[in-house]
């Protein structure tokens, strides 16, 4: 096995591994640690390339730092690529070397699932080291994330509506939910258990119906779901959905959801903005599932009641950023972001670095 390090400015690590014997061809990013080790998934894709794997995972684990500074888990930002087709790659050799390829940072990158790594692969990594988190809960550790994102954007809810008119109540509201999967079918169940109107449309029509039939949600058709008329407009499929040909189309006074990378390019939380479209930054309200996860790294081991209450502040971490939008008068995407860099500035002052 190879380890070499690749100079990257503003990134405190950045490693590549290559592995003859078992084909891994890795690169992990430590981006920042002031607030805590790096935490962040592994994910498995056939790039074209190492400098598309590489401009990814730069991307992702200063995404990363960003994310948990805001919700204050004590962590700093990592991430981690595997480059190759999962389909025709993933084997336990190559899986237990990625474990020794972790360790080999001493804990200074911390790994958890992403895009194409389940919970089987994990546990393969986990063989070889012991900087992973977000196993089974038989295992001690957090488990499954997805219903911890659903509450943490539930409470973040909260925040959006007061920001629509000064209440908090869910009651009669109206919710456009674009995807019901793991998360969004949770969070539409929390929405309508508070009393509110949940209106939902995903690709997957059987998931539609199944869960029109358990909950009595209405539902819309895909090709009509963004121009319903809606308080909250609630992104939980894919990135990218909030751009210049659907927010002409919306009609909501809020975008508020669990899915990564909502706006298409950074200027369209300027273009919600002069809309008159409150947008809630998508790595602070979707931040339950690190939280959840930041908590097995507690001297006491998991605990899902202190991950419950820290999971239920992301209300007080979005009236923050709503706060600063308006008293500097800048986006709310802009407000998260010098949010994270005021607690890491603060921790810089804190611990030397
Ligand atoms: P999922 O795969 O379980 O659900 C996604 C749903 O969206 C599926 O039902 C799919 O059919 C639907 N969908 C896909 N494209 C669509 C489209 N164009 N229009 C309407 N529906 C569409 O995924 P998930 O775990 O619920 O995650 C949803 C989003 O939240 C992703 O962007 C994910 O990165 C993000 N996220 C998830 C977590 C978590 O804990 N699972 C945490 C943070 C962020």
């Amino acid at each position: 096995m190879e380890i070499s390090e690749i100079e990257v400015d503003g990134y405190e690590n950045v490693v590549r591994c290559l592995d003859d014997t078992t084909g891994l061809h890795a690169i992990i990013a430590v981006h920042d640690t002031t607030l805590g080790p790096a935490l962040g998934g592994m994910r498995m894709l056939p790039y074209v390339s190492e400098d598309e794997a590489l401009f990814d995972v730069l991307r992702l684990s200063r995404g990363m730092t960003y994310k948990s500074a805001v919700a204050e888990t004590g962590l700093g930002g990592g991430k981690s690529v595997v480059i190759g087709d999962p389909a025709k790659l993933k084997a336990p050799p190559l899986f237990r070397a990625m474990g020794r390829f972790i360790d080999s940072l001493e804990g200074r990158y911390i790994t958890a699932e992403d895009m194409n790594i389940g919970i089987r692969d994990l546990e393969l990594v986990r063989e070889t080291t012991r900087w992973v988190t977000g196993l089974s809960r038989e295992s001690g550790s957090s488990g499954n994330p997805s219903p911890y994102t659903a509450r943490g954007c539930f409470q973040g809810m909260r925040a959006v509506l007061e920001e629509i008119d000064g209440s908090a109540s869910f009651r009669g509201r109206r919710f456009v939910m674009q995807g019901v999967g793991a998360v969004g079918g949770a969070l539409a169940v929390l929405l309508k258990q508070a009393g509110a109107h949940v209106i939902i449309s995903d690709i997957n029509e059987k998931r539609v119906r199944e869960l029109c039939s358990q909950h009595g949600f209405e539902a819309v058709p895909d090709e009509v779901h963004v121009g319903v008329e809606c308080d909250v407009f609630v992104p939980c499929a894919r990135g990218a959905g909030i751009n210049d040909e659907t927010i002409p189309k919306l009609r909501c006074k809020a975008v508020a959801g669990c899915a990564n990378n909502q706006l298409l390019e950074p200027r369209h939380a300027e273009v919600l903005r002069d809309a008159g479209i409150i947008y809630a930054p998508d790595y602070v309200i979707n931040a339950g599932g690190i939280i959840n996860v930041s908590v097995e790294l507690l001297p006491g081991g998991y605990d899902e009641d202190v991950a419950i209450r820290r999971i239920d502040r992301i209300y007080d971490q979005l009236k923050l950023v709503f706060k600063i939008a308006r008293e500097e008068d800048i986006t709310t995407r802009d407000a998260a972001a010098r949010l994270a860099e005021r607690r890491l500035a603060e921790g810089r002052r804190g611990t030397g670095h």
